[in-house]
């Protein structure tokens, strides 16, 4: 597999030679301002002990404190979370929100803990990192395989250690622990609201077919807001395998198979493919939303097609980028497409940091404003740029974190 910190500091150089930046500000990004790793000892059921390995990457703070998920997967590293965190930068630039970018892990298959370990580990990444993190450093939220429940016991421990209850040290809790209304569907929501402004500009039907990868928090609620809106999603995975039907998944079907089963695989009345067989899907929207490096240059010519929006971090190779740009398949990117988790997140922050409690409609209400403006000003970018849509959006990002970084090259 590709690095994906390799890919994205080519996604870097590639969009400073769309358009020229100092080559010192290319210089600085290239290099996250620190990074973490540390042991996690904890104390398991069967009374051994074994020691995880956590990471906390702070890639740049010029924008604002460090923000980003931590990431719960067997297969993360260090790598993948400094990918993740200069992503993190790029898209809350996007977004023009007042934040950083930084991304945190934990090497570890949360399915093989059980509930009252994985509240150990969640509070040793805290314990292990409290130095680092804090509502004006650094503010983690959920990512792959974490949860609201998981941001509680750790904004817990937070205040534990360190006495600031706030709560805005950390982002994507629960309700009732400070969490903002619409946060767990925010990341689809705002995809729903690029797709919104970028549709018509990009040749795609008023309905249409939609094929989702992946079924966790991001990809099941954009199954579910297509399906609301009347496009057919004809095709949802997970890691077990993909499952397809012509006319349109019934998406509340799926979602309570894989509630009893673990997995979207063998819902009555779907045809069941393999992970591969799903790219090839004939299909207007693609949306990848599972895990980086899913289309490369191996397998990009399968694809059909007509748009890719990425709600993944990191799906698209470069090397695929250009093959699907020579083909005229647009590539709506991470840092764009999903940037409505992060958003809502910042607004989570505010909130706490303020006493305050919005309505849903206020939240969705302000992140249809950002994304719809954001997704348009990429647009416009791209064309006048005569570039990729992700080139374009690294362009905005990159215009807005010369111009904070102006006066602290160093
Ligand atoms: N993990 C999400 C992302 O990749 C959300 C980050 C956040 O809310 O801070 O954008």
């Amino acid at each position: 597999m590709p690095n994906p910190f390799d890919n994205a500091l080519l996604q870097l150089n590639r969009a400073s030679l769309a358009k020229s930046f100092s080559p010192e500000l290319i210089e600085r990004l290239r290099h996250p301002n620190r990074e973490i790793r540390v042991s996690i000892p904890i104390r398991m059921d069967d009374g051994t002990l074994r020691v995880f390995e956590g990471y906390r990457v702070e890639h740049s703070n010029a924008r604002g404190p460090y923000k980003g998920g931590i990431r719960y997967h067997q297969d993360t590293d260090i790598n993948e979370v400094k990918a993740l965190a200069l992503w993190m930068t790029m898209k809350c630039a996007v977004a023009n929100i007042p934040m950083g970018g930084g991304k945190g892990g934990i090497t570890v298959n949360p399915k093989e803990l059980s509930k009252g370990e994985l509240e150990r580990l969640s509070r040793g990444w805290v314990h292990a990192l409290s130095d680092v993190l804090g509502p004006k450093k650094d503010v983690p939220a959920p990512d792959v395989n974490t949860t609201p429940e998981i941001m509680a016991w750790m904004a817990d421990e937070f205040g534990k250690i360190t006495g600031d209850t706030s709560g805005a040290m950390i982002t994507g809790k629960p309700l009732v622990n400070g969490g903002s209304e619409g946060r767990g569907t925010a990341t689809a929501q705002g995809g729903f609201y690029v797709f919104g402004a970028l549709r018509e500009k990009l040749g795609l039907p008023q309905m249409c077919r939609v094929v989702v990868q992946g079924f966790g928090n991001a990809g099941d609620h954009a199954a579910e807001l297509w399906t609301q809106a009347g496009h057919a999603v004809i095709a949802v995975s997970d890691s077990k395998g993909a499952i397809v039907s012509d006319a349109g998944l019934d998406i509340a079907a799926v979602t309570a198979h894989k509630k009893a089963t673990g997995s979207v695989v063998g819902l009555a009345g779907t045809r069941m493919i393999s992970n591969e067989e799903l790219l090839a899907l004939d299909c207007d929207l693609f949306i990848p939303a599972a895990l980086e490096n899913q289309i490369r240059a191996d397998n990009v010519a399968v694809i059909r097609a007509k748009v890719i929006m990425e709600l993944a971090n990191g799906p698209t190779t470069p090397e695929a980028d250009d093959a699907l740009f020579a083909r005229g398949i647009a590539v709506v990117p991470d840092i764009l497409f999903n940037a409505g988790g992060v958003t809502v997140s910042t607004f989570e922050w505010e909130q706490n940091l303020n006493g305050q409690h919005w309505t849903e409609a206020e939240v969705f209400g302000k992140l249809r404003t950002i994304m719809e403006r954001e997704a348009t000003n990429i647009f416009d970018t791209a064309q006048s740029l005569r570039t990729d849509l992700r080139r374009a959006a690294f362009v905005v990002a990159l215009g807005r974190l010369e111009e904070a970084m102006r006066e602290s090259h160093d």
